[in-house]
């Protein structure tokens, strides 16, 4: 039996002072990944803070044309708002590809960015893992490592970041918006993730204490030219074992500008500029999208099980590219309108 209190706030102020205040306390959103948690024995909250019934659940204009997404928004919600619909259809997409329509509705923008990897030995509190016990070991470098990653990994922890949005938000050119007890402040999404390194125990580079209140798109691009390819082991309802958002703008017949983000193969959405600029400029050609992946792969290791996923990655970006380019963009198996 695991003892903790529940206090649902009120404002943001009070939810803040009340994790920051508490070593031991957790936001509680829609819940499917911290409850989870809990029943394995992974996270031991002492205080449950639910925020569910704070005021973020707007989809706001921004001045420069963007849209500022409500932390409490529901992926459905988020997923089938005409404005992300219509402007950025990469990202209605990505989270159509996740989950199943019952979990999109509960879970939020801001506990989607917060989910943890799903690696297996992560979730079983009986065997050794340095992301849930720090110095314990990482049995996934030698052991059942099929979901793993292939970049990024260090020698601590070879997890994955297990979210679909985060992947389109990551090409997108998101910015995530935080307050905490120090103030409010913006952060780039390629900065909100973080690489394992030496300590694996922290997914992200908040503080604790630290709420998401927002995330932020920039102007509406890429509406034509995109794909969110995700390649799983079934169908529906399972985690990437390779998934690629890809965008292209193309000015006549040549790419201007190319986004390509990876997902399921590191510890945060993969995201390499120099393999983006290599398509500048070009006509869009396997030639040139085998090139845009090779780099992107750049230094890419296995860990036996996983090896397979470098040659899918690889096989994955340049049919994105080539599905962006064709303007013909993956649609997602179990959309469900509602
Ligand atoms: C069976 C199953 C299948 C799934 N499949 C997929 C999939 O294919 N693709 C995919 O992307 N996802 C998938 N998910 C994950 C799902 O998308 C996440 O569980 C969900 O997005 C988490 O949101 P939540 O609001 O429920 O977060 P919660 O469970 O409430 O919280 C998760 C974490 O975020 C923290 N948190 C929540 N909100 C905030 C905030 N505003 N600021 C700071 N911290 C916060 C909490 O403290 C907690 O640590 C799946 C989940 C399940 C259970
Ligand atoms: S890969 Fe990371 S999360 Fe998985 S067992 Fe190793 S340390 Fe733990």
């Amino acid at each position: 039996m695991m003892n903790f209190s529940y206090t649902r706030a009120t404002t943001v102020g009070d939810a803040i002072q009340a994790v920051a205040g508490d070593p031991q306390a957790r936001f509680i959103a829609g819940g499917t990944n911290l409850v989870d948690l809990m029943k394995y024995d992974v996270e031991r909250p002492g205080r449950l803070v639910d925020i569910t019934r704070l005021p973020l659940k707007a989809i706001e204009q921004t001045a420069d044309g963007g849209l500022k997404i409500g932390a409490l928004v529901p992926n459905s919600d988020l997923a089938y708002d005409a404005r992300i619909e219509r402007d950025y259809p990469l990202l209605a997409s990505a989270i159509l590809a996740g989950a199943s329509a019952q979990l999109r509705n509960a879970a939020t923008t801001g506990g989607n960015l917060l989910q943890r990897t799903r690696c297996y030995y992560f979730y079983d509190a009986g065997v050794p893992c340095n992301k849930r016990e720090p110095g314990s070991g990482c049995p996934a470098k030698t052991g059942v490592n099929r979901i793993h990653a292939i970049l990024g990994a260090s020698d601590a922890c070879i997890a994955t970041h297990p979210s679909d949005m985060c992947v389109a938000l990551a090409a997108l050119g998101a910015t995530v918006h935080v307050e905490g007890p120090d103030g409010a402040r913006v952060i780039a999404f390629e900065d909100f993730h973080r690489l394992p390194g030496d300590t694996p125990e922290k997914d992200n580079t908040l503080a604790h204490g630290e709420m998401v209140t927002a995330v932020e798109l920039p102007a509406p691009r890429f509406g034509q030219n995109h794909t969110y390819l995700k390649l799983r082991d079934r169908l529906s309802y399972a985690f990437a074992l390779v998934s690629v958002a890809a965008a292209i703008e193309l000015d006549g017949d040549v790419v201007s500008e190319a986004r390509i983000a990876l997902g399921g193969v590191a510890h945060k959405p993969w995201r390499v500029p120099e393999a983006e600029a290599l398509l500048k400029g070009k006509l869009p050609s396997s030639g040139a999208f085998e090139e845009a992946a090779d780099r992107l792969l750049k230094g890419a290791v296995g860990h036996g099980e996983n090896d397979f996923k470098i040659e899918l990655a690889r096989r994955a970006v340049v049919r994105a590219l080539s599905q962006a380019a064709a303007g013909t963009p993956q649609v997602q198996s179990n959309k469900i309108v509602n």
